[in-house]
C-alpha cells in the first residue's frame, strides 16, 4: 500500500485500477484517508461528526460488495466519498449545517448514495456547508466555518464549502455538492479543483434536503475532469423517486473522454460579453484572458456573445429561490423532527414560533422572510410570477447564445477570487454577487463545471467556468479535458 502522503496524489480514477487489480483494497484506502483528515480536518473545519469507525466499516463492506460482483466488475471500486450534510446517509446524521437538524439521524439513503454504494464506492464522512445551502462562503454554517486549504485566513466559497476545503486537502479524492446556484462551482473555483452542476434532472435529488427545488442539483467535486466524468456515469438516471430526474441522452461520459481526439478542435466557445464587464476583479480578468488564449491555442475558435438579461439573474434567483425556500423549510415545525425548543407548556404556535427561532440561523430566517413575502397575495404578481418570467429571458438569452452557432460558452466562476473570512458578512449584496457568473446556469437548468485555471499573486486559486446546453454534459467534459490537459492547474495541492 502507498504511504498517506503518496495518497495525496490518488484520483478516483487510480484508486479504481488498484482496487479492480487488487493491489489494494477499499479498507486500505479508507485508512490512508482517514490518516489524513484527523491531521488536517480539525484545522479547516470542514468534515462534521468525524467517526473513523463507521468509515472503516462503510469500507469493509465496500470490499464485500466488490469481492461478491467480481474484480473488475463495479466502475467505482474502493472510491472513498464524502456527503455534504444535506444529503441523507441512512444512521448517520444529516444536520444540513443547522442546529434545528442537529441530531437529526437519516432514516435511508439518497439515491446518489445507493448508486454509488452499488457501483464499489462507500461513504467516508460528511462535510460542513452552510446552513441549508444558503451562503457563498461557508460562514453561514451553524458548527462554523470552513478555512481554505491554500490559506486559512481566506474562505473556501460556499456552499459546498467543506467539500470544496476537504477534496483539496485530499480528505478525500471526491466530495459530493448541491448546487441551486453555484454552489458546487464557486467553492470548485476558490479551492482550486473541479466542480460539476449537472443539467437539471440528471442527477435525482431524492434524498437530498431541499433548498430551490426547481434549481438544485447534485453533482461530484474531483481534483480531476475525468474524475468527474467516472462520477458522472454513476449518478446520473432516472428515479421513480424524483419525477424530476430522468434518463440521460448520452452516458458512457468517462468513455467519452478516453475516445475523444479532437479535445476544442472544431468547437466554438462563446465568451459573454457581460461577465467580462469592469466588475470583474483584475486578477481574475486576467487568469481568464489567458485561459481564453489556451482554448484558442488549442483549437477553439471563439467569438464574443450576448446575454442581455443576465443583470437580472442575482435577483430574480433572489425571488425565487427564497419563495421555494420558505415552502419547503415549512416541514421544520419542532413537532415531526428536529429541534423542539425546550420551554414548557407553550401552546402551538408557540411551539412552532420558539422552536423555528432558536433553531434557524440568521440568514435562514432572512430568506424565509424574503420568501413569503413575495409570495404573499399582493405580492405574488409583482415579484415571483415578474420573477419567472425574467427567469424564461434568460434561458432564451442562452439558447440564443447556443444557437448562433457556439457549443460552449467560457465565463469567470466567480467574479473576485476567494476573500477573507469575515470580509463580505456585514454585505449581504456583495455576498449575494459572488454568484453573478453561476447562477444564470441555475435558472436556465443547463451543465456547467468550474475548473482551475490560474493563480492570484498571493497564491490562491481562480478557477473558469465552462456552460453547454441543456444535457450536453459530454461536450461540456471533453471542453474542460481539452483544457485541463493543456495546463497544469489541476496539478496543484495546498501545503498543508
Ligand atoms: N450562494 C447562493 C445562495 O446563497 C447559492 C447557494 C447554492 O447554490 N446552494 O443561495
Amino acid at each position: 500500500m502507498t504511504t498517506a502522503n503518496e495518497s495525496a496524489q490518488f484520483t478516483i480514477k487510480s484508486i479504481v485500477d488498484g482496487v479492480r487489480s487488487s493491489k489494494f483494497s477499499a479498507t486500505e484506502v479508507a485508512a490512508v484517508y482517514l490518516d489524513r483528515t484527523r491531521k488536517f480536518a480539525s484545522r479547516l473545519n470542514c468534515n462534521l461528526h468525524l467517526d473513523d469507525k463507521a468509515a472503516l466499516s462503510e469500507a469493509k463492506a465496500a470490499d464485500q460488495r466488490i469481492k461478491a460482483a467480481g474484480p473488475g466488475n463495479l466502475p467505482l471500486a474502493g472510491v472513498p466519498v464524502l456527503v455534504k450534510d444535506n444529503i441523507c446517509v441512512k444512521g448517520s446524521k444529516t444536520t444540513c449545517g443547522s442546529r434545528i437538524l442537529e441530531n437529526y439521524v437519516a432514516t435511508y439513503d439518497a439515491t446518489v448514495i445507493q448508486r454509488l454504494r452499488d457501483a464499489g464506492a462507500f461513504v467516508i464522512g460528511k462535510v460542513n456547508m452552510d446552513e441549508f445551502a444558503m451562503g457563498s462562503s461557508n460562514e453561514n454554517s451553524a458548527f462554523g466555518p470552513v478555512r481554505n486549504p491554500w490559506n486559512e485566513d481566506y474562505v473556501p466559497g460556499g456552499s459546498s464549502g467543506g467539500s470544496a476545503a476537504a477534496v483539496a486537502a485530499r480528505l478525500a479524492p471526491v466530495a459530493l455538492g448541491s448546487d441551486t446556484g453555484g454552489s458546487i462551482r464557486q467553492p470548485a473555483s476558490f479551492c482550486g479543483i473541479v466542480g460539476l452542476k449537472p443539467t437539471y434532472g440528471t442527477v435525482s435529488r431524492y434524498g437530498l434536503v431541499a433548498f430551490g427545488s426547481s434549481l438544485d442539483q447534485i453533482g461530484p467535486m474531483t481534483t480531476t475532469v475525468e474524475d468527474a466524468a467516472l462520477m458522472l456515469d454513476v449518478l446520473a438516471g432516472a428515479d421513480s423517486h424524483d419525477s424530476t430526474a430522468v434518463k440521460h441522452p448520452d452516458g458512457g461520459f468517462a468513455k467519452a473522454l478516453l475516445a475523444d481526439k479532437h479535445g476544442f478542435r472544431g468547437m466554438t466557445i462563446g465568451i459573454p460579453e457581460e461577465f467580462f464587464d469592469s466588475g470583474l476583479d483584475p486578477e481574475v480578468a486576467a487568469c481568464l484572458e489567458q485561459a481564453i488564449t489556451v482554448a484558442q491555442n488549442a483549437g477553439a475558435k471563439t467569438k464574443r456573445v450576448r446575454l442581455p438579461n443576465i443583470s437580472y439573474s442575482v435577483a430574480a434567483y433572489y425571488v425565487i429561490a427564497t419563495a421555494e425556500a420558505s415552502a419547503n423549510l415549512a416541514r421544520f415545525d419542532g413537532i415531526r423532527y428536529g429541534y423542539r425548543s425546550a420551554e414548557k407548556n407553550l401552546s402551538l404556535k408557540d411551539v412552532y414560533r420558539k422552536s423555528r427561532s432558536e433553531g434557524f440561523g440568521r440568514e435562514v430566517k432572512q430568506r424565509i422572510m424574503l420568501g413569503t413575502f413575495v409570495l404573499s397575495s399582493g405580492y405574488y404578481d409583482a415579484f415571483y410570477s415578474k420573477a419567472n418570467k425574467v427567469r424564461e429571458l434568460i434561458s432564451r438569452d442562452f439558447a440564443a447564445a447556443f444557437g448562433s452557432g457556439c457549443d460552449l460558452l467560457l465565463t469567470p466562476t466567480s467574479p473576485t477570487p476567494p476573500f477573507k473570512l469575515g470580509e463580505k458578512l456585514s454585505d449581504p449584496l456583495a455576498m449575494y454577487l459572488s454568484d453573478i457568473c453561476t447562477i444564470g446556469v441555475n435558472l436556465a437548468d443547463l451543465p456547467g463545471i468550474s475548473i482551475p485555471c490560474g493563480r492570484t499573486k498571493s497564491g490562491l486559486p481562480v478557477g473558469m467556468q465552462l456552460i453547454a446546453p441543456k444535457f450536453n454534459e459530454k461536450k461540456l467534459l471533453i471542453g474542460a479535458n481539452a483544457y485541463e490537459r493543456a495546463t497544469e492547474w489541476h496539478k496543484a495541492s495546498p501545503s498543508l
